[in-house]
């Protein structure tokens, strides 16, 4: 089989990158030193809601979060999660609120990670996709879930108590697969999702299953949806996916049987496509250039052995 990992220097993955930031997971607990972090004037605060934060393009051409100093940050009856620090010293907050703060200049504009993750630097990013995770799981674990009391936030938003059982709650993360599968002529596998718009093709994906491994996981989700059936597995690279809480692990799969059969409840058309085959769809509309910032389009760059033609629409 090829190996994808020696080519994979060039792959940079959406909200992966190192960003500079340190969780310091072990302020979390540490009421006054997360009290005097708050009040400490280089301290930068942003608001989270609903998966977006306001976004702004500075002067010089590049997009950034729009934070603001602690004491300018609204704090009533909000969410405040503790996101770590930087290599100078300056603490970061995001603040969960029901809805953005207005703005007075026109230009900050709300995004959610899907827009941001593409422009903002890997710090920005990587910050934002920390908070919207923490606000999609304080959103979907309110009570607990061992006995159903209203549980309360605590740990600077990285744990849910409950006062009646006194249950911790971590956030969670739900691993999905998603994996490129090749046949031995080198084509590469695509699927339509049913509920996609016409032309769009992308790799195949689900979620892992209790009591299994993640390579047992890319072969039965191959044969579920496509038919096709899979012997060797190559880790790439992983991708958090807070929509709401699962974490991308991205392969690279090589098919033992070339035969499709879609399962057509998830995927409805499944092809194999050699670089030209895609090429030339790209060229007459007929596949539409995968668009974003997923793994798939990186997965898929990664055996068409060049950038993919960008999707403007
Ligand atoms: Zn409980």
């Amino acid at each position: 089989m090829t190996t994808w990992t020696g080519r994979t220097t060039d792959l940079t993955v959406s909200l992966t990158e190192h960003s500079g930031i340190d969780r310091a997971a072990h302020h979390r607990l540490d009421e006054a030193w997360l009290a005097a972090a708050w009040s400490h004037p280089t301290t930068r605060v942003f608001v989270v809601s609903g998966g977006q934060a306001l976004i702004d393009d500075t002067p010089e051409g590049t997009t950034e979060l729009v934070t603001t100093p602690a004491f300018e940050a609204p704090v009533t009856e909000t969410h405040r999660y503790f996101l770590g620090t930087d290599d100078d010293g300056v603490s970061y907050f995001a603040l969960q609120k029901d809805s953005l703060p207005g703005r007075m200049d026109q230009s900050a504009r709300p995004a959610g990670l899907r827009e941001a993750g593409l422009l903002l630097s890997p710090r920005d990013a990587g910050l934002m996709v920390h908070a919207v995770a923490l606000e999609n799981w304080q959103r979907l674990h309110r009570f607990c879930s061992r006995c159903g009391e209203r549980t309360v936030i605590a740990a600077a938003g990285h744990i849910r108590r409950c006062p009646a059982c006194g249950a911790e709650h971590y956030p969670r993360t739900d691993p999905a697969v998603i994996m490129l599968v090749t046949d031995e002529h080198d084509r590469a596998l695509l699927g339509r999702q049913v509920h996609w718009p016409e032309g769009r093709f992308s790799t195949l994906a689900g979620f892992v299953e209790p009591g299994e491994s993640i390579e047992q996981s890319v072969r039965r989700e191959v044969f579920e949806e496509a038919g096709v059936t899979v012997g060797e597995v190559e880790y790439i690279a992983s991708q958090p996916w807070p929509f709401p809480s699962s974490l991308m692990l991205g392969f690279m799969a090589r098919a033992t049987s070339p035969d499709i059969t879609v399962d057509g409840e998830e995927i409805e058309e499944a092809r194999w496509f050699s670089r030209d085959d895609l090429a030339a769809a790209f060229e007459s509309g007929e596949v539409l250039p995968p668009f974003g910032i997923s793994i798939a389009a990186r997965l898929i760059e990664l055996w068409y052995g060049k950038p993919l033609p960008r999707n403007v629409t």
